[in-house]
């Protein structure tokens, strides 16, 4: 698929589809706390997702079963919510959730810390999230697109930690996955060249310890080699002439 540069109101389409998700995300935080499971997580999701008048992009996509991507401590990515799987403290759980509206696709991820977690864990959320604000500093047009990823990579090689490479960003638009894909470490090449109207999901995945991953045998969820936790935050940029802005993040 070719990557795609969006109109004025293709723009204005996506920038209303990440308001609303990240208005789901700030009841989703809220919720986060010991003795929680992952599937009451999911199923508030569901329902805030329907009252912001969108519609799950994760629920059924491949055959993913939840609205939400619930990754605890050495689960990267791709956690399946689940009725047993009770949060306790000291956890750190990753939510990937998105939303369709209108046609427009929202993308965005956090980590949380599930009550007070190890100096080790907050420090591995706080680079993931920094590394997100490095990248995002050649998210501009003129500037090309490995940039990004190189700037990412080096920022969290430099401090010690892994960067995931089998999975990447990508751009997002009427497609949850749109080209380009987007790598978040050191790239031979340039990429190719930002113009204002894109629209992108950059999303480190970040390990405490190896970046090497495996999938489980539910097929989905994949977690550290050497079971290490990792962090994840994601948000959809456009690209425009200056400053690339934030669509799915408006406050801290
Ligand atoms: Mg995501
Ligand atoms: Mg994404």
């Amino acid at each position: 698929m070719a990557v795609t540069v969006k109109t004025k109101r293709e723009i204005e389409l996506m920038r209303e589809s990440n308001h609303r998700l990240e208005k789901v995300f700030d009841a989703l935080e809220k919720m986060i706390r010991p003795g929680i499971s992952t599937w009451e997580i999911d199923q508030a999701a569901r329902r805030l997702i329907k009252e912001q008048g969108g519609v799950p992009n994760f629920l059924n996509y491949d055959g993913f079963p939840g609205a939400v991507c619930t990754s605890v401590n050495e689960e990267v990515v791709h956690g399946i919510p689940k009725r047993d799987r009770i949060l306790k403290e000291g956890d750190i759980i990753s939510l990937d959730c998105g939303l369709i509206l209108n046609g427009y696709h929202s993308d965005a991820a956090r980590t949380y810390p599930v009550g007070e977690i190890a100096e080790s864990e907050k420090k591995l959320i706080e680079v993931t999230k920094a590394s997100f604000f490095e990248g995002i500093k050649y998210a501009r047009a003129g500037h090309h697109l490995h940039e990004i990823g190189n700037a990412i990579g080096d920022y969290c090689e430099s401090r010690g930690y892994g960067v995931v490479r089998d999975l990447v960003g990508h751009g997002i638009g009427r497609e949850m996955h749109e080209d380009p894909q987007i790598p978040n470490y050191r790239m031979k090449s340039r990429g190719l060249r930002l113009v204002a109207g894109m629209t992108l999901a950059i999303e480190p995945m970040i390990c405490e310890g190896t970046w090497e991953v495996d999938w489980m045998d539910d097929n989905w969820t994949v977690v550290t080699k050497d079971r290490k936790p990792a962090a994840h935050y994601e948000n959809t940029i456009l690209i425009t002439d200056g400053e690339p802005e934030i669509l799915s993040r408006t406050h801290d």
